[in-house]
């Protein structure tokens, strides 16, 4: 059913409006993955039911009718689902067009429903980022399974051994013997390496990965690290405490807590950098109003929104100009449209800009700017 996310999909979401046919964008979050169905249609419903007005205003005849279809569509999709394993639903429809297609993440999504030209795409990105492709190899010795991780799904992809002799005493042999064998393992040992090695770096040429995390004894790591491809290296993020015996469900547990630990520490980085940048002048600026209008003038590269983070806002039906308050656009004159939350828009105007979304969950140094910001690809005049 749904597509799987991949920065390919996203992009060719983001090209499927045509002029004058308007595209529906819904996305839905549940908290209880065994009761999705039932969340994902209630919270469609109220969606609906509450967007209704603000989907068909100033639509022709017969782009209310195409509205109309995608929701019936939609609602036919949910309905249709049988078994869910996603918390995070995102439906595009177009029925004029006859086109319709639905995206999975293992996240909620901030419930939400766009009617425009294009289809709405920014929460995929910011999903883009959230879930890192990450590869995870436990080794020892002789042996070396190889995992795939991905939006909370592990995959055994590989499990390979290497004929190396083990680590027994052996007794009553001379020492010139005990030294040559001795030899003989630690070559077989390094030639086990490189196989690992040449394998990650096959993974990564294929598959592609973000990070790599390495089950492997304290004592190993200096010479595995040592024989890593540098692209492979570069995307070394640190050790679980995994060995080859452990079954595939505890090593993605493993490696789903700490790529949450790794995203947590981006984040606050990531929110330092810009409380730092904005407090030193810029190019960066924190706070609502200044973050729309560096939109306003098509200035960010990156936003940084908390994820969760809901604002009333305005913004120009006509020419796109995003505000706080004001009755009527202070650039072409039309009467702004009250939004319920503009940070969806706000996300749609960065990602047409082609501009980074970064979200950042929970609690953040960034509640101090209203959970809002932008690096910005030039300063904005004052
Ligand atoms: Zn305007």
């Amino acid at each position: 059913m749904e597509r799987l996310l991949t920065t390919r999909l996203v992009e060719s979401l983001g090209n499927l409006g045509s002029e004058g046919v308007p595209v529906t964008s819904v996305y839905l979050g549940c908290e209880n993955a065994a009761a999705a169905k039932q969340e994902f249609l209630a919270q469609f419903k109220d969606l609906t039911g509450k967007s209704n007005a603000m989907m068909s205003k100033g639509r022709s005849h017969s782009q209310k009718a195409s509205i109309k279809g995608d929701v019936e569509i939609c609602t036919q999709f949910l309905e249709n689902i049988r078994k869910v394993d996603v918390r995070g639903l995102a439906m595009f429809s177009c029925s004029e067009k006859g086109v319709f297609e639905s995206v999975g993440v293992a996240m909620p999504f901030r419930p939400h429903i766009i009617v425009a030209d294009s289809a709405a795409v920014a929460p995929l990105y910011a999903a883009l980022d959230e879930f890192k492709r990450i590869a995870v190899c436990v080794l020892d010795r002789r042996e070396a399974k190889l995992y795939e991780y991905f939006m909370g799904r592990m995959e055994e992809v590989k499990v390979f051994t290497d004929n190396v002799p083990g680590r027994v005493r052996m007794g009553g042999w001379s020492g010139y013997e005990q030294a040559r064998i001795a030899r003989h393992i630690a070559s077989r040992e390094f030639v086990h390496l490189k196989n690992v090695a040449e394998i990650l770096f096959e993974q990564f040429k294929l598959r592609g990965f973000d990070w790599l995390f390495l089950g492997v004894r304290s004592e190993l790591r200096e010479d595995v690290e040592h024989v890593l491809h540098a692209y492979v290296r570069d995307r070394l993020k640190g050790y679980i405490d995994a060995g080859l015996s452990d079954s595939v469900g505890q090593i993605g547990k493993l490696t789903r807590q700490m790529a949450q630990d790794l995203k947590a520490r981006e984040n606050r980085q990531l929110v330092e950098r810009l409380a730092g940048a904005a407090g030193a002048g810029g190019p960066a600026v924190t706070g609502l109003r200044k973050t729309l209008e560096a939109l306003n003038a098509a200035a960010v590269g990156m936003l940084v929104v908390r994820s969760d983070l809901v604002r009333n806002g305005v913004h120009c039906g006509k020419c796109g100009h995003l505000g706080i308050k004001s009755r009527t656009c202070p650039l072409c004159g039309e009467n702004m449209t009250p939004a319920a939350n503009i940070i969806e828009i706000a996300e749609e105007s960065a990602a047409s800009l082609g501009a980074e979304i970064r979200h950042v969950n929970g609690e953040s140094h960034l509640d101090d700017f209203e959970g809002v910001g932008a690096f910005l690809r030039f300063p904005l005049g004052k």
